[in-house]
């Protein structure tokens, strides 16, 4: 594995913009070590470890959904870990945990975070969110061996319920921290499975209710100078390109729609294509026709929910069927002209077969798209090109939503990719390679 290499010591109150003057002469050569990073990850995925796919003892996948006990025990072992660092620890009312190492000038001023989620899917893996969360401490570690104190305050993040699989609202709490969730409903979240418990219910059994507020105002929450979050790139580009850092710049905007296509019960046998209104057969024609409308405009088009109702049978006609559309692209007004496009092609094909069909739409989500901070990227682009070179890096859009996307709204942010096995992820055999982990130390002087 090549390990990180640190950045530089600067004196200054504005870090990001400084530290976009890292480069390869004052790096400050601080190393994390590999192997303890590697057995450390792996060492806590005892906690959640499910879905063996081989012999290897890491050959598992993680099945470590929020706030249960596994959870439960990652959490108070990574208290642990950070109060023998001499971190502070503070938990918010979400359960989010805030680390902090104090700085050499013991500055009130907000601490920069490097934050991600040790949650993960019922069928996840053992790098998404927890790489981000074992870099950070694996830095902090090698910081405090090699007594080397930041003049701000630095620190790590674990962000409650990103995954949202157990309670389902992705990018739960630090969505609440940025004050997009209100957090009533983040508390009143039910157990998909077991309607009796909430995710407050969870937070008050295992301890992590905190007292804290759960807010990015400093008058009583937890206000970051700054958020650095390492990930797995979840997808192929980076090994297919064969680059080993993906510099996030931001992330794609996505809408959310929901049809619904109406029209009329037939007999199979006995009613004529011509004289049927078939919903089905014009939903299938809809798909097909988004898909080539995003190709046309380089989006991203999909449909994964298609219901039929529940007394649909083999020779009748459908009368209604229900269909999701998730169109995405870095560019707001792409996403819109795919919408306006797809909209315009489903009339056509409204009345396109037999009597043709009628339809209604919905938007269920609109999550704009997200530029991160130029300063935060361009120090990540200068310490990657004095790690590996402007070769082996290249500028990214996340397509999928991250828990820095909310801390975009309230401090300097950007993200760190790394490349995954074959693009998988959400998936037991997701692999990141130790030869791919580069984990960069922002030291911020
Ligand atoms: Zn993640």
């Amino acid at each position: 594995m090549q390990a990180a290499k640190g950045g530089t010591r600067i004196m200054h109150t504005n870090p990001t913009r400084l530290l976009s003057k890292i480069s390869r002469r004052n790096l400050s050569g601080l190393r994390i070590n590999s192997d303890r990073l590697w057995e450390t990850l792996h060492e806590t995925c005892k906690w959640g470890a499910a879905h063996r796919y081989g012999k290897g003892p890491t050959e598992t996948g993680m099945a470590r959904l929020t706030l249960t006990d596994e959870d439960a025990h990652v959490r108070r072992w990574l208290a642990a870990e950070v109060t023998k660092l001499g971190c502070s620890l503070s938990i918010d009312q979400m359960g989010n945990m805030f680390a902090r190492q104090s700085g050499k000038l013991k500055s009130s001023a907000p601490m920069i975070a490097m934050g991600s989620h040790l949650d993960t899917q019922p069928r996840g893996g053992r790098y998404d969110g927890i790489l981000g969360v074992m870099a950070a401490l694996e830095v902090l570690r090698t910081m405090k061996e090699n007594g080397f104190q930041t003049i701000h305050d630095i620190g790590l993040v674990n962000w409650t319920n990103e995954e949202g699989a157990r309670f389902p609202r992705s990018m739960c709490s630090s969505g609440v921290w940025a004050g997009v969730i209100p957090i009533e409903s983040a508390w009143n979240l039910h157990d998909i499975h077991d309607s009796s418990t909430t995710l407050r219910s969870e937070l008050e059994k295992h301890g992590f209710l905190g007292s804290m507020a759960c807010s990015s105002n400093a008058a009583n929450g937890t206000l970051l100078g700054a958020h650095f979050e390492l990930h797995i790139e979840q997808g192929p580009i980076l090994q297919d390109s064969n680059r080993s850092i993906g510099v996030v710049k931001g992330a794609q905007g996505y809408r959310w729609l929901t049809f619904r296509v109406l029209g009329r019960d037939a007999h199979t046998g006995t009613t004529p294509l011509s004289a049927r209104q078939d919903p089905l057969l014009a939903a299938s024609r809809m798909i097909i026709s988004s898909h080539e409308i995003a190709k046309r405009y380089d989006a991203l088009a999909s449909t994964g929910v298609l219901k039929l109702p529940s007394n649909a049978s083999t020779n009748t006609v459908a009368s209604e069927v229900t269909f999701t559309l998730d169109i995405r692209h870095p560019q707001d007004s792409v996403v819109q002209f795919v919408q306006e496009e797809c909209l315009k092609s489903f009339s056509a094909i409204a009345s396109q077969d037999g009597r043709g069909v009628a339809f209604d739409w919905t938007l269920d989500t609109d999550s704009p798209a997200v530029q991160f901070d130029k300063n935060c990227i361009s120090s990540i682009e200068a310490a990657a090109d004095a790690l590996v070179g402007p070769d082996k890096r290249m500028s990214m859009t996340s397509g999928a939503g991250h828990d820095s996307v909310y801390t975009n709204k309230h401090c300097p942010t950007a993200m760190i990719f790394v490349p995954c096995r074959d693009g998988v992820s959400h998936n037991p055999t997701e692999y990141c390679s130790p030869e791919d982990w580069y984990v960069f130390l922002a030291m911020y002087g």
